[in-house]
């Protein structure tokens, strides 16, 4: 039986929050433990174990797991702490022997001193349990794969869908991909073509916008030219690393030209396609007016403050402009702002005090004054309506103030679904305006019964006017932080 580690080590940074992520942000799960917690899951490594656990000449070892909601830039000694455990929790392995190492990453990574954490891993592993262990790695599609990385690990497999619906199918497929490496003899060669542009909005989106074509092209390629596989990553423009870019990715046995090629066809007209893939933002006032017309319900995406992309969710702008335009509709809300929660949990349930709200963490927020009631306070572990697991917002509490319900948490978390409304007994359904901190939501949170959906041009780390952002590593020129109009394609082919 051929012994197969299975790694994971998963954040996403936004380089312009300016809270500094921590090890404690990090959930982290060893061995059994690792594979109580995602076996059956809708993650990269329960749709690994599937297919591992389903193969009859491998023994799937779940070794160690590390994963972060997105945030801010890593400190370095604190990746230095997990870099640590995570080699101690292969080395452990070493005396049983290694025939493979599956590494399920995200691959935005990027710490106060390390550009490329990811890179930095693969190759210590490699470094540690010699030439011989077969590497293969799933991505997020938000990745920005570097050459350090295809270097040390020249197979993979991405997500293919946002939102993201494919994590299962992902660690599922790249584990399919390790058996095969296992099983014949293969050469993976891999071709690159790395696309000078940044995206975002609704372009985006697979299903309906013109990236799934590609991402389809890029499917059906590497089906008809038997390529291990291909993809097109457009990384998370806010992870200001040197290689951020999209890419375009075919992974052959061997054959050179053949990935070469492919890339080629599936980048083809990509680039044209820049500036529609780009966000289609209303103003702060055009949002007001809407709440002002009763575009009810309606919801307002604030997705430059998304703590999903990396962002601090601290931001009260949109509660701000709304209240400063006295809206009299009803408002469901969400904030991050730990002082805030602390003070409703020393006043307790029913109490009425002023509050102020946002700007704790990110100093272009502004706070808002309210005067508010406690109405509920929590432990804030609540259910996640996408994966059923539960997500952690630290303590919070539900402040009321008139027409304005506001969540408040400790902690950022993913508010890409209804859950922590939820978990905190609000519908938004309930409610004429509702703020969502996420750029896209899958279709039924939201758009499905909403009459209106705007994203607002609000301020924030993760604002989709990435050319506000300041970025200083990135590879330039680059669309749209530069004027370009052309480039010329070039193939690098790493073997
Ligand atoms: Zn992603």
């Amino acid at each position: 039986m051929k012994r197969i580690l299975i790694v994971a080590l998963q954040q996403e940074v936004s380089s312009f929050n300016p809270v500094r992520s921590t090890r404690a942000d990090f959930e982290e799960h060893l061995a059994q433990n690792m594979r109580q917690t995602f076996a059956g899951t809708d993650t990269y490594a329960g749709g690994a174990l599937k297919v591992l656990d389903g193969a009859e000449d491998v023994t799937p070892i779940c070794v160690y797991s590390a994963t972060a909601c997105s945030a801010g830039t890593l400190q370095h000694e604190d990746f230095l702490a997990l870099k640590t455990a995570l080699l101690d929790a292969v080395r452990a392995q070493l005396a049983d022997g290694i025939d493979g190492i599956l590494f399920l990453l995200h691959g935005a990574m990027a710490t106060t001193a390390e550009t490329d954490p990811e890179g930095d891993i693969l190759e210590a592993v490699r470094a540690l349990v010699g030439p011989k262990p077969a590497f293969a790695m799933s991505l997020d599609l938000h990745g920005i794969l570097t050459a350090r990385m295809i270097a040390a690990c020249p197979a993979f497999e991405t997500l293919r869908t946002y939102p993201h619906v494919d994590f299962a199918d992902t660690g599922a497929r790249a584990a399919r991909m390790m058996l095969r490496l296992l099983r014949e003899d293969l050469s993976p060669v891999v071709a690159r073509l790395r696309i000078p542009m940044l995206v975002r909005g609704d372009a985006c989106i697979t299903e309906t916008g013109i990236y799934g074509q590609y991402m389809a092209r890029a499917v059906a390629r590497a089906a008809s030219d038997g390529l291990l596989a291909a993809t097109v990553m457009i990384g998370n423009p806010f992870t200001d690393v040197p290689e951020l870019c999209c890419q375009v990715l075919a992974i052959s046995d061997g054959d050179a030209e053949k990935a070469d090629a492919a890339v080629r066809d599936i980048a083809d007209g990509f680039f044209d396609h820049r500036a529609t893939m780009q966000a289609d933002l209303v103003s702060l006032n055009d949002a007001v007016a809407l709440a002002r017309d009763g575009r009810f319900p309606l919801i307002l995406k604030d997705a430059a403050d998304a703590p999903s992309s990396g962002a601090s969710g601290d931001s009260a702008e949109l509660i701000h402009a709304l209240l400063d335009a006295d809206v009299t509709a009803t408002i469901l809300a969400p904030i991050v702002d730990a002082p805030t929660v602390a003070r409703a949990f020393e006043l307790g349930v029913g109490v009425t005090a002023c509050f102020h709200l946002g700007g704790s963490c990110d100093r272009r927020f502004a706070p808002v004054r309210v005067k508010a009631k406690v109405a509920m306070l929590s432990d804030g572990h609540y259910r996640m309506e996408t994966w059923g697991t539960w997500d952690s917002a630290g303590p919070c509490a539900k402040l009321r103030s008139g027409n304005l319900t506001v969540i408040a948490s400790t902690r950022p978390v993913q508010l890409f679904d209804r859950s922590l409304f939820f978990g905190h007994g609000e519908d938004p359904r309930d409610f004429d305006i509702t703020v969502v901190k996420s750029p896209h939501c899958q279709h039924r949170y939201f758009d499905a019964w909403a009459d209106t959906v705007v994203s607002v041009d609000a301020q924030g780390a993760t604002s989709a006017r990435v050319e506000t952002l300041g970025h200083k590593l990135c590879q330039r020129p680059i669309y749209p932080l530069d004027p370009i109009d052309t480039f010329t394609p070039q193939i690098e082919i790493f073997r």
